[in-house]
């Protein structure tokens, strides 16, 4: 069985980034796709934020745009969902749905996150048109408009804190009276004369008028029993996202919200030879720019482990 120089596991810009470094090395790094490649961008439609495209572009195609640049310098994709991983032992091994296993000398994790949508009627019909979970992405588009942001953590906090930019109104919907968030973001929000609140309301489905536009949001009130129409031209669900570390199973040090911990300033995970990028270990920025600039870091995170390793007997167990 071959052993690959490099494997990248996800294929959002992270992931892509990283295998457009890595295959400019020379390092023809294998890249395996699970079942959204691409990542979140392919669910967004259009993207004006990311640099060198003034006129946007639409996300399945700046992501197509980046695969196809990684092929043409040899980096090899493959399908596959992966299963488990075993960094204990050199080389790495890789398992896939089905049993198949992989074994590389490195490995990049940008596997991402998902965010959380609430599983509501008229909520998945309508992402992208009407309903989002990123406001950086999609404010824009709700000029002059009024909105609804669900959620009570920070999250809600500065998405709706950062969507009265656009809106006349953003209401924040939460199911309890009291909010997650932290002191400071519920004061900042508190203090925005545009944000109002619907609290201790409980989302029941999202709602469109006849011509199929999101028309708001209906609601139980926790107070009442009663259930409420709280309109709005849009509706931005901000109730946390979940890393997909899941398979890891460990295999790497991941905090309390199960996100991929690095080393302050690189890509370095606790195993040796083993980075990650994006997403995965990113709680803060979380945008298609910063997650492509870390698929870069750990590219050359990687490259230098590589020209440093003298491992190469691979009876040996190391870590
Ligand atoms: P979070 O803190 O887990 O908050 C999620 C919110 O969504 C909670 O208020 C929760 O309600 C609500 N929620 C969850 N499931 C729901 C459902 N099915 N229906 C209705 N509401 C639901 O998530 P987050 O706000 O994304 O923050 C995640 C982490 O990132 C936190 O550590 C946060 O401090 C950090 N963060 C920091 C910043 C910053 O410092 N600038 C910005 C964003 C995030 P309950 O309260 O009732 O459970």
């Amino acid at each position: 069985m071959s052993i690959y120089k490099s494997i990248v596991i996800g294929t959002g810009p992270a992931g892509l980034t990283a295998a457009i470094y890595l295959a400019r090395a020379g390092l023809a790094p294998l890249v395996i796709e699970g079942i959204q490649p691409g990542g979140q961008l392919t669910t967004t439609t259009e993207v004006e934020n990311f640099p060198g495209f003034p006129e946007g572009i639409q996300g399945p195609e700046l992501m197509d745009q980046m695969r196809k640049q990684a092929e043409r310098f040899g980096a090899e994709f493959r399908s596959g969902w992966v299963t488990g991983v075993d960094f204990a032992r050199q080389p790495r091994i890789i398992t896939l749905e089905g049993g198949e296993t992989l074994q590389t000398e490195t490995v990049i994790l940008s596997t991402g996150a998902s965010a959380r949508y609430l599983g509501i009627p008229g909520e998945q019909e309508n992402v992208g048109r009407g309903v989002s979970t990123c406001a950086t992405c999609d404010g824009f588009f709700f000029r002059g408009k009024k909105l609804l942001v669900v959620g009570g953590g920070d999250s809600a906090m500065e998405e709706a804190s950062f969507l009265t930019r656009f809106a006349t109104q953003v209401t924040i919907v939460h199911r309890r009276d009291e909010l997650r968030a932290s002191k400071i973001m519920q004061d900042r929000a508190r203090s925005n004369g545009k944000i109002a609140w619907a609290l201790n309301r409980t989302p029941v489905a999202v709602e469109t008028d006849e011509l199929g536009r999101v028309k708001g949001l209906r609601v139980l009130n926790n107070v009442s029993g009663q259930e409420e129409l709280l309109e709005a031209d849009g509706l931005f669900v901000a109730i946390g996202h979940t890393p997909n570390t899941a398979f890891l199973g460990g295999a790497v040090e991941i905090d309390s919200h199960g996100y991929i911990v690095v080393q302050p300033g690189t890509t370095k995970t606790n195993v040796q030879g083993v980075f990650a990028c994006g997403d995965v270990q990113d709680t803060r920025y979380r945008q298609a720019i910063t997650a492509a600039g870390s698929g870069c870091m750990a590219a050359m995170d990687c490259e230098k482990y590589l020209e440093g390793s003298m491992v190469h007997d691979w009876s040996e167990t190391l870590n």
